[in-house]
């Protein structure tokens, strides 16, 4: 079975807005995408998007989250320069000089953030690591015209960052955590015809404590959980291979085991039945993966196995160099393996 992936749909999916607890026009985007591709779409109050098809003893819940890491507007100052805290988890260094859109009720504004000038910092400042409190946004906007434009205390921020194709498919945009994974999940959903109870949860909030699949997971009461997000790639420079095995263009991870630095503590185990089956449909269909473990990180499907009385979990990872920095890097091959893996996954009946 080949797969051709929609290469504009990963577009649109990564340059559109949606920070944690702001995801809006994301599942927006999904649910047209989806109309009449599956059984049964809704929404939930936290905005949830559920797409559901297929029938079958088994319900398999599939997640791929639709929010982003972000900005929020924290204070505004006399003249109109903006602070702000940030939502998920984002390293200070890839911040400054940023473009960013901050996106009031009124209107959405352009912006870019900066710091005290390289020529003004003395000897010592200029070796120290310039942390986000020390930055703010400029929108050339003064204090009064951002108010007249809707943009207060609590206003979301996303970055500015059109996807672009680099050599030998690669491809590098912002928020392919885990946009990649809403197409790849799409695209599966279109072409296949499930076995299972198919179930598609594009969460929200999963950057800031996995809170969307806490919530639809407890809504569905699955009999398995799977979620399909991004992972770190090491196959570049400073990352050897025992930190991270993991190379973009060899196939989707298969998680073993994910959670924080020295204990895994926070993550998931994932389930060996459900696991041992994803990697022989994997095997069966030709498709390349490798085996993950992960130190410091995690994704929906750590919450999905603590819902109900406990719902066995795996979790597929589309590797990605750059993780978390608005430039994100992965490869076409990869996506579309991973699709491929999620189609036969829906239309093979499961074993256990
Ligand atoms: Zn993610």
């Amino acid at each position: 079975m080949g797969v051709i992936m929609d290469l504009e749909l990963l577009k649109r999916l990564s340059e559109a807005p949606g920070v944690a607890g702001f995801e809006y026009g994301v599942p927006e985007l999904i649910k047209r995408e989806l109309a009449g591709a599956v059984d049964r779409l809704w929404e939930d109050k936290f905005g949830n998007l559920y797409a559901e098809k297929g029938k079958g003893e088994k319900t398999l819940m599939m997640t791929a989250h639709t929010d982003e890491i972000g900005l929020v507007v924290k204070y505004v100052d006399e003249k109109g320069f903006i602070r702000f805290a940030k939502l998920g988890g984002i390293a200070d260094h890839v911040l400054l000089s940023q473009r960013v859109f901050i996106h009031g009720m009124k209107r959405r504004l352009p912006g870019v953030i900066g710091c005290k000038a390289f020529h003004m910092m003395k000897e010592d400042e200029r070796k120290q690591l310039i942390t986000y409190d020390m930055m703010f946004i400029d929108t050339g906007a003064s204090k009064e015209q951002l108010k007249s434009y809707g943009i207060t205390i609590g206003t979301p921020i996303t970055l500015d960052r059109q996807m672009t194709a680099l050599e030998n498919d690669l491809f590098v945009g912002k928020a392919m955590d885990d946009r990649a994974g809403c197409c790849a999940l799409v695209e599966a959903l279109r072409l296949a015809d499930p076995k299972n109870r198919v179930v598609c949860v594009f969460t929200v909030q999963e950057e800031v404590g996995l809170r969307g699949a806490t919530m639809s997971a407890n809504a569905i009461k699955p009999d398995f959980g799977l979620a399909i997000d991004t992972t770190i790639a090491g196959d570049h420079p400073d990352i050897s291979e025992h930190e991270s095995s993991i190379k973009i263009g060899k196939g989707p991870a298969i998680v073993v085991a994910d959670g924080r630095k020295d204990s895994l503590q926070g993550g998931l185990i994932s389930n060996p039945l459900l696991r041992g089956w994803i990697m022989e449909v994997a095997e069966k269909g030709g498709i390349e993966f490798q085996l993950e473990v992960l130190e410091g990180g995690t994704t929906d499907a750590a919450a999905i196995q603590l819902a109900q009385v406990g719902i066995p979990s795996a979790a597929i990872s589309i590797p990605s160099r750059y993780v978390h920095s608005f430039s994100e890097v992965i490869s076409k091959k990869d996506l579309e393996e991973s699709t491929k893996l999620l189609v036969r996954l829906m239309e093979e009946k499961i074993p256990v």
